[in-house]
C-alpha cells in the first residue's frame, strides 16, 4: 500500500468512527515529507494535517487563497518545485476544501469588496476572474491545479501529484486525482515514445541492410554499414571522374540519422526513472527521521464549540 492509499483508508475509517485509525509514517519514509497546497481558509488551521494522519514535521504546507495554480511557472509552482528540490518533498498534494469562499465569491462581489478597500477597477486587469484564478467548482479547481502541476517543467517525473478535497465539516477526504495512476500513465506514454523510436531505428536499419552491387554488409552496425556504403559510393564516383581519385568522406563525418535515434533510445533507457514496482518512487533525499509507532491518529471533524 502506498502513502496516499493508506492516508485515504485511515481517514475514511476515522470518519466512520474508528478511533484507532491512523498512519505509521515510518512505513512510508520514502514518500515523506508531503508538499501540500491548501487554501488560506483559517478553518483549515486545526484540520490539516491531522485529517491526513501525517506528522506536522513531515508536512510542507503551502497556502494561497483558493489553492489556485495560475500557471506552470507561477510563483506557487516555483515554491512547490523548491519544496521538492530543497526540502525533499517526495509527493505533492493539492488539497481543496468544501465551502470555499473564493469559489463562492462572484466577480461583481469581488470588485465591490476591492473597491471598499480603495482598489479602483481601473487599476485591475480586464479579466479579473482569470487574473485571480477565480473558480466555480472546488473539485474542478483541484483537478485543474493538478494538471498544471503535472505538466509543469519545474516538477520532474519522479513526483506523484495528488488532488484531494477535504470536507471542512467532517474532515473526510475525497481523492479526486490519484497521482500514482497519472504517474503510471505518464510512464506508459514515455515507454511508447521509446518504443516508437526503437521501431524507427529498425525501419531505418532495413533501409541500410541491403546489398549494394556485389557488396554485402551482413550483421554490421548501422553506422558502419552507412560508412562502408559511403566509401563504396565514393570509390564508384571516383571511377567516373578523372584521376586522381577524390578522397573518401572522412570517417569522422557526423553520425547518420539512425545513430542519433539509437542514441535517444539509449539515453531514454538509461535516464528515465523506472516505474515503482508496487512501491513509492524513490526520493533522492535520505529518509527523514520519523519516530516509530504508535501511529499518528487521524483526527477528523471541526473543533468543538466552533462553527
Ligand atoms: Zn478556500
Amino acid at each position: 500500500m502506498r502513502l496516499f492509499e493508506a492516508i485515504l483508508e485511515a481517514n475514511h475509517r476515522a470518519v466512520a468512527g474508528d478511533r484507532d485509525a491512523g498512519l505509521h509514517p515510518a512505513q512510508f519514509a520514502d514518500a515523506l515529507p508531503i508538499a501540500a497546497l491548501t487554501c488560506i481558509d483559517v478553518r483549515l488551521n486545526p484540520l490539516i494535517p491531522s485529517v491526513l494522519g501525517v506528522p506536522a514535521d513531515q508536512f510542507i504546507w503551502l497556502r494561497n487563497a483558493g489553492n489556485i495554480i495560475t500557471g506552470p511557472l507561477s510563483s506557487t509552482m516555483r515554491s512547490l518545485a523548491l519544496a521538492c528540490a530543497v526540502k525533499g518533498g517526495a509527493e505533492i498534494a493539492i488539497i481543496g476544501h468544501t465551502d470555499c469562499q473564493v469559489c463562492k465569491t462572484s466577480t461583481i462581489q469581488l470588485l465591490e469588496r476591492l473597491k471598499n478597500l480603495g482598489v479602483e477597477r481601473r487599476v485591475l486587469p480586464d479579466n479579473v476572474n482569470e487574473f485571480f484564478g477565480m473558480f466555480g467548482s472546488e473539485r474542478q479547481n483541484v483537478i485543474k491545479a493538478c494538471e498544471i502541476v503535472r505538466s509543469s517543467p519545474l516538477i520532474g517525473p519522479k513526483i506523484p501529484v495528488h488532488g484531494l478535497l477535504v470536507d471542512i465539516e467532517t474532515g473526510k477526504l475525497e481523492w479526486l486525482v490519484n497521482g500514482y495512476q497519472a504517474w503510471a500513465t505518464m510512464s506508459d506514454k514515455w515507454n511508447d515514445v521509446v518504443r516508437s523510436a526503437g521501431e524507427t531505428v529498425d525501419k531505418l536499419k532495413t533501409l541500410t541492410d541491403f546489398n549494394i552491387g556485389e557488396m554485402k554488409f551482413p550483421e554490421t552496425k548501422i553506422g558502419e554499414t552507412v560508412t562502408k556504403a559511403e566509401d563504396w559510393l565514393a570509390s564508384k564516383i571516383g571511377a567516373f571522374q578523372a584521376p586522381p581519385q577524390q578522397p573518401a568522406p572522412p570517417q569522422s563525418a557526423p553520425p547518420p540519422g539512425p545513430s542519433v535515434a539509437g542514441g535517444i533510445v539509449d539515453f531514454a533507457a538509461k535516464h528515465w526513472p523506472k516505474p515503482p514496482a508496487g512501491g513509492q518512487p524513490r526520493s533522492p533525499h535520505p529518509p527523514p527521521k520519523i519516530p516509530s509507532p504508535p501511529p499518528i491518529r487521524v483526527r477528523v471533524g471541526p473543533p468543538r464549540g466552533k462553527k
